[in-house]
């Protein structure tokens, strides 16, 4: 069976681990059970998040998937691609061989989430939207857990460009889309669980891949946003709790 955990709302919280969370997924390795980090954060590099789940306890080499390797699935080697990201996007473009551009003819641009924006990106990126370029999102969450409350997410720098650049997306790439699903299902193989805080990510992403969702309340959805759509499977305090019920 193989485990499709999101990060951020499960794992940690802003980088500080969940109480419990760390055993929860030794304990998963220890049933020898494929195990893929599956985030829509795509700020960070994948070495960056490696870092930092290294720091408490997490051994997820070669197990992270983000919304920024699914968004360069998108993109073609060779193509002109302005992106208004972090590194995470800029690390997985260069490994798609793709030609990262701030000027000039774009053939796609993409957008995702970083906290060092800039008017002049916003400006860059929705002129070259309203020119006709490919418009990618990594992902449109609206907000971004944190331990001191919501932060905005993706979602909120994709709708300033689609309002400066006069139209939606063409295709978002991280979950529940197909591109996500692609690489989740990849790693992990054909039947297991899916374990989030976020219907219409996590949820959503488990019915396509048709996975059992496991909906945790440690993130952003909490008992007062009960019920959600899709229903989960079934619904938990947190991950350690979803692995005490599986494992035992
Ligand atoms: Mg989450």
């Amino acid at each position: 069976m193989g485990w499709v955990l999101d990060l951020d709302g499960v794992v940690w919280l802003a980088h500080r681990p969940i109480a419990g969370s760390a055993e929860a997924i030794a304990a998963i390795r220890r049933c020898g059970h494929s195990l893929a980090f599956v985030t829509n954060n795509s700020q960070a590099t994948v070495g960056q998040v490696a870092d930092r789940l290294a720091a408490i306890g997490i051994d997820a080499d070669g197990d992270i998937i983000t919304s920024a390797m699914a968004v360069a699935e998108l993109v073609q080697p060779g193509q002109r691609v302005l992106a208004f990201a972090g590194p995470g996007v800029t690390e997985a473009l260069r490994e798609r061989g793709v030609d990262i551009v701030t000027d000039g003819h774009v053939d796609a641009v993409v957008v995702g989430k970083h906290v060092d924006l800039s008017y002049q990106g916003l400006a860059a990126a929705s002129r070259a939207v309203r020119s006709g370029a490919q418009f990618l999102a990594t992902n449109t969450d609206p907000t971004y857990p944190t331990p001191d409350g919501l932060d905005p997410g993706a979602g909120a720098l994709v709708a300033a460009v689609a309002t400066a650049g006069g139209r939606q997306p063409d295709l978002v790439a991280g979950k529940p889309h197909a591109a996500m699903a692609g690489l989740v299902r990849d790693h992990v193989g054909d039947s297991g669980i899916v374990v989030g805080d976020v219907a219409s990510t996590d949820g959503l992403l488990a019915l396509s891949l048709g996975f059992r969702f496991a909906l945790v309340l440690s993130g952003v959805t909490t008992e007062a946003d009960l019920p959600v759509q899709p229903a989960p499977w079934h619904t938990f305090a947190d991950l350690a709790s979803v692995v005490a019920a599986e494992l035992g």
